[in-house]
């Protein structure tokens, strides 16, 4: 699906990864694990080449978002960037709560999902906020913890276009803060989407779900009223 030009979601096992198709390739978000077949195939469809990918930004540490990049890491020489608070995990500490820090104690299941989250050395840019990309006119990456601890968001001026991982997510024009089973702190992930409302933008992309297209910052205002936040 092509959102504005240059800028396709491609959605793999519910988890929606960004091609941004430039003079060089980037991917945000590498989607659960085995999703490169899938992405090498969308961006061949486009004409282009795995080995015109020059960076992939994943949103935070979670294994629908992250399991895809030992896969393109075979087949790209991509350089790789993650919010650095979602990488300071020790095994206690894992970016998952609840039900998925349960699952994980199950024997056996972390022998099935050897690369269930980055650690420092499986990425090249650490980012801390504040980093402004080449990519959609320049592209900003905002800190938006809450979901996870180094939740980021990204944000194109030039376009009104934002990238949101799962700080929220979309579909008829409705918009979910993840419960919090699934979150970090559901306290600071509200923060960071009222933060966000502050922005400009018209259309917004998140980690699940539709985009929403069209008055998307309006749109994300009037939810924020709608649900007392
Ligand atoms: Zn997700
Ligand atoms: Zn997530």
């Amino acid at each position: 699906m092509q959102i504005i030009l240059g800028l396709h979601q491609v959605a793999v096992r519910s988890t929606n990864i960004f091609l941004i198709i430039e003079e060089e390739i980037t991917i945000v978000d590498a989607g659960f694990r085995g999703s490169a077949k899938r992405i090498a195939r969308a961006i061949n469809n486009l004409g282009r080449s795995m080995e015109e990918v020059g960076l992939i930004i994943i949103t935070h540490n979670h294994l629908d978002h992250i399991g895809g990049l030992p896969g393109l890491r075979e087949i790209t020489s991509a350089k790789v960037a993650i919010h650095r608070a979602d990488l300071s995990y020790s095994e206690e500490g894992l970016p998952y709560s609840g039900f998925l820090k349960l699952l994980l104690k199950i024997p056996g299941v972390s022998f099935f999902w050897p690369l269930i989250y980055a650690k420092p050395d499986d990425v090249d840019i650490q980012l801390e906020g504040g980093e402004v990309f080449s990519p959609l006119g320049g592209m900003e990456v905002i800190h938006t913890p809450g979901h996870t601890p180094g939740s980021v968001s990204l944000f194109s001026p030039q376009k009104k276009l934002l990238i949101v991982g799962d700080i929220l997510n979309s579909g008829h024009r409705d918009l979910w803060l993840t419960p919090k089973s699934v979150s970090s702190d559901v306290l600071q992930a509200r923060e960071s989407v009222k933060r966000l409302a502050q922005l400009d933008f018209d259309i917004l992309c998140c980690g699940h779900g539709k985009p929403i297209i069209g008055g998307a910052s309006a749109v994300l205002r009037d939810w924020i009223k709608r649900k007392g936040l």
